[in-house]
């Protein structure tokens, strides 16, 4: 059955992490897991929500938006952590409880006018939290997704002005090709600085399936998983 699977892959998931914490001489109350529940149904978010999973992520913006409705009743926190349109930043910042991939300051005005329509139950504006994508690829290759690390003090204190926004940290992703866990060694450097400057800004979300030992290793506070809970996704993407 789907639930005995998700439980199984949940639980060697969580027990990778708790061994990686006691590599790094870590709590694994400071690693919370976020499950990349992209290409899956809502039911299997359901099934997640059931198994105690509270942190969810999603990278486009459509799926994003019609499963979060679905699952509204289950009281999860929505991250995207997808590439971000600017014509599309307000309605994710609406359904958005996390935003991660924020990468450049022409998001800022509309996330923030998406999170301003966003009020709890007592009607109070509650505001998303944002993440930084960095950058880890070589300065000078072609597409990077992220922003560069210079660019990242800018773009913070744009966030800083928005009243709707709170600014919680980084977000980064390994490139390809390199091993992760000298990509994830330049983060923590990066990291370290950004924190200087924006100490309540203590978020950093890195590490996958196949690198989140080397994530935790480097301070990750959140790894985004999804194929290692979920199964294999299919290969288009
Ligand atoms: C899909 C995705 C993940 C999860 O990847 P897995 O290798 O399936 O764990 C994490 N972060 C981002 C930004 C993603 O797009």
């Amino acid at each position: 059955m789907r639930a005995d699977e998700l439980a199984a892959n949940l639980a060697a998931v969580r027990r990778r992490i708790e061994v990686a914490c006691e590599s790094a001489g870590r709590d694994p109350g400071e690693v919370s897991l976020v499950v990349v529940t992209k290409f899956f149904p809502a039911s299997d978010v359901r099934l997640l929500a059931d198994l105690g999973v509270t942190d969810v992520g999603e990278n486009r913006h459509q799926e994003a938006e019609a499963k979060a409705a679905e699952c509204a009743d289950l009281g999860l926190r929505w991250h995207f952590i997808g590439g971000l349109q600017s014509n599309k930043a307000a309605a994710v910042a609406s359904y958005a409880d996390v935003v991660e991939s924020l990468d450049r300051a022409k998001l800022v005005g509309p996330l923030s006018r998406g999170a301003q329509a966003r009020t709890d139950a007592t009607g109070v504006a509650a505001g998303v939290d944002v993440l930084l994508q960095v950058s880890l690829d070589p300065p000078g290759t072609g597409h990077r997704s992220g922003a560069a690390p210079a660019e990242l003090d800018p773009l913070a204190q744009r966030v800083e002005e928005s009243e709707t926004l709170r600014l919680r940290g980084l977000m980064a992703v390994a490139p390809l090709g390199e091993d992760p866990a000298a990509a994830f060694a330049r983060l923590a450097a990066i990291r370290e600085d950004f924190v200087r400057e924006h100490p309540r800004a203590t978020v950093l979300s890195a590490g996958m399936s196949g690198d989140l030992e080397a994530a935790v290793a480097h301070g990750a506070t959140h790894v985004r998983v999804g194929s290692a809970v979920l199964g294999p996704r299919p290969a288009v993407q």
